[in-house]
């Protein structure tokens, strides 16, 4: 029986991903070894039970006694904190999902690797801040990645049986968000959950948010470079409010191909969970003469700096990717606190990455984890410095005040 553990079980893909488990057999199909989760301890109690997972761990240890409390006489272990997600993370499994949201899921990500089978990356933020380490690493153990986010795993699916070498571009698709069409001014003052009520996709809070800055789309730009090793000047965004094609593979005869499908996670989650094979998932399937047309335009670089920022770092490299994820995590921490304007983040990611710079905290590329981590945490500080020294500048240009 296939052995699998998904980091982040009670978050948006968590849920899907233990669903589409459950759907394929669950208990009787899979031998679950680790479900991890936050402060949502019932919840993962719940899928532990129906899974009969090994063990459940909550990232908080505040939690561990509620947790032990949810778990009583299901025979499955309860533990808590740092360590414990790591020492989940070296349990053997053959199939890993990693959808921790955020910088946190790098460590078990990495650990996971070690046992050489599959992991399956939602965790975009591993491949921005730590690509090229993440990828020898899974080299140096056989280990598989494979892409979880609608787009890579559309530009994976159109790659199939190609050669990567006659590729021209990647045009990647955004829906745009929910304020693809607002003002400058309005974007300023954009609440938080005004941010995120994402227009066709259910997620966690904070990529709904990023979808809405384009800070989602600028960290997948990275993504594809690092995955894929497309040169930058080759991968294209396009804005396209629909969310029906994902994403699109350019050729160098000219040809373009296209992965269609509804919005919904449990495409990319069922791909990786039964690549290279294909089955039934249970995503609505499109009607494509009921939706009518499908419509694309180029992104608007003024309101959405967060691409020209994401392409700054792609030329930059070294801890770049490290520091403009961690800058973008503390702008977000901020903005959703309530102590930072919307069109804000981008300037304060901006102001961090140009400190990081100068001081030339960037030009080396990080060579293992614990310098990426260290990258990260210095980008943290800085950016705790920019928007705390900024006050009222910082709600945007025509913020005026804090918001
Ligand atoms: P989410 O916020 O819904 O869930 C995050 C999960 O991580 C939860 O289980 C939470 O308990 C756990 N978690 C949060 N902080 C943690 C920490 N510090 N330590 C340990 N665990 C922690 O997020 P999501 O929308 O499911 O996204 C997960 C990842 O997948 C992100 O990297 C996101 O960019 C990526 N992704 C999500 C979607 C989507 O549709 N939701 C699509 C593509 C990629
Ligand atoms: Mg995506």
């Amino acid at each position: 029986m296939r052995k699998v553990s998904i980091f982040g079980a009670t978050g948006s893909i968590g849920v899907s991903t233990v669903d589409l488990l459950a759907r394929q057999g669950g208990a009787a199909a899979f031998e679950v070894v680790a479900l991890t989760g936050g402060r949502n301890v019932a919840l993962l109690a719940e899928q532990a039970r129906t899974l009969r997972a090994q063990i459940a761990v909550t990232a908080h240890e505040d939690c561990l006694n509620d947790l032990r409390i949810a778990l009583a006489g299901s025979g499955v272990e309860a533990a808590a904190g740092q360590s414990a997600l790591i020492e989940a993370a070296d349990r053997p499994a053959d199939w890993v999902m990693s959808a921790i949201v955020g910088a946190a899921g790098l460590a078990p990500g990495f650990r996971a690797l070690r046992h050489g089978g599959t992991l399956a990356l939602a965790n975009k933020e591993s491949l921005v801040a730590a690509g090229p380490l993440l990828l020898s690493e899974a080299a140096r153990h056989g280990a598989t990645i494979l892409p979880v986010d609608s787009e890579h795993s559309a530009i994976f699916q159109a790659l199939v049986g190609e050669d990567i070498a006659t590729v021209e571009r990647v045009i990647l698709t955004a829906s745009g968000g929910p304020f693809r069409d607002w003002p400058a001014e309005r974007l300023a003052r954009a609440t938080l959950a005004e941010a995120v009520a994402h227009p066709n996709w259910a997620m966690g809070q904070r990529i709904s948010i990023d979808s809405a800055s384009m800070f989602n789309k600028a960290l997948e730009l990275i993504e594809t470079r690092e995955y894929f090793g497309i040169a930058p000047e080759r991968i294209e965004v396009l804005v396209h409010p629909q969310s029906v094609v994902h994403a699109l593979v350019g050729f160098a005869d000219g040809a373009l191909m296209a992965h269609l499908g509804v919005a919904d996670m449990r495409h990319a989650i069922g791909y990786a969970l039964n690549w290279p094979a294909r089955r039934e998932t249970p995503v609505a399937r499109l009607d494509l003469a009921a939706l009518g047309q499908l419509s694309f335009m180029a992104p608007d670089p003024v309101r959405f700096p967060a691409l020209r920022l994401a392409r700054e770092v792609m030329e930059t490299r070294g801890g770049a990717g490290a520091a403009f994820n961690a800058a973008k995590e503390i702008a977000l921490d901020h903005f959703i606190a309530g102590r930072l304007g919307f069109a804000a983040m981008a300037g304060a990611v901006e102001e961090t990455l140009a400190r990081l710079n100068a001081r030339g905290d960037l030009t080396i590329a990080p060579s293992s984890l614990d310098q990426v981590l260290e990258i990260d945490h210095l980008a943290r500080v800085t950016a705790g410095e920019v928007i705390a020294g900024a006050g009222a500048t910082m709600t945007g240009k025509a913020g005026g005040k804090r918001v």
